[in-house]
């Protein structure tokens, strides 16, 4: 099994419990822990069975408090499951924050953090999860089987973030968008066909290509305005010269 704990977290073990078992991590629900503490390890360790497999603070910071591969108990039947005799588990990450309100953009950072580390470590489809005993990524509510007193966790603000930018991120990083042709910018012939090129690319290739076409082509404007101020000056001195 990959690493049990996420890299750059901060590790505040939580001891298994009898009522929670081993699991082979399949996908991840997102919560809200309608708390501004930073940090639930203490509240935890009081609740009786009641935990998370982490916490993500405010500012983005997580706090790991199980191995991935143990059992937390904050989604009812998705905490796990037996099929085929084998135990599989949803991972579980409570967030700071009240009921109402957005996730921070450094939550959202790092919900996308563990979303792509599980994905490449665990192999964990990048998808919403297709149903409450099944691979993927989602958050409390989702399900009546995750969430079996009808919380809304977590808030609709959050569950239209998660699919306003998490699912579509989700799909990017799937199937990255293919990068319109760099080749055309960097043999183009004519100063025409370069901006033409690299319009296409800055509209609508990776980001990083984007960036670099953007700066590509207000570098050519630039150089564009500079000869035109040039050739300017050189006319005004050969009319000087004539005089
Ligand atoms: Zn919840």
């Amino acid at each position: 099994m990959p690493e049990l704990w996420l890299p750059g977290v901060v590790k505040k073990p939580i001891p298994q419990g009898a009522n929670d078992p081993l699991i082979i991590p399949v996908g991840d629900v997102f919560h809200i822990a309608v708390s501004e503490a930073a940090s639930l390890h203490d509240f935890f360790e009081r609740s009786g069975g009641i935990e998370s497999t982490g916490y993500i603070r405010r500012d983005g910071t997580i706090e790991q408090y199980r191995p991935l591969n143990v059992e937390c108990d904050a989604q009812g039947d998705g905490n796990s499951w037996v099929r085929d005799g084998k135990r599989y588990g949803l991972n579980s990450w409570e967030t700071q924050g009240m009921g109402e309100g957005e996730w921070t953009p450094q939550q959202i950072a790092s919900i996308k953090f563990i979303i792509g580390w599980k994905h490449r470590n665990y192999g964990t489809p990048l998808r919403l999860n297709p149903g409450p005993n099944a691979s993927g990524f989602g958050y409390h509510r989702m399900f009546k089987q995750w969430n079996k007193n009808a919380h809304s966790c977590p808030g609709s603000d959050r569950v239209q973030q998660f699919h306003g930018v998490i699912v579509p991120w989700m799909k990017e990083q799937a199937h990255p968008a293919k990068t319109p042709n760099i080749t055309a910018i960097l043999r183009a012939k004519t100063r025409e066909a370069r901006i033409a090129a690299a319009q296409k690319v800055a509209s609508r290739g990776s980001s990083e290509a984007k960036a670099a076409a953007h700066d590509l082509l207000s570098a050519m404007t630039a150089l564009h305005r500079a000869e035109q101020a040039r050739d300017a000056a050189l006319a005004a001195l050969r009319k000087l010269e004539r005089k």
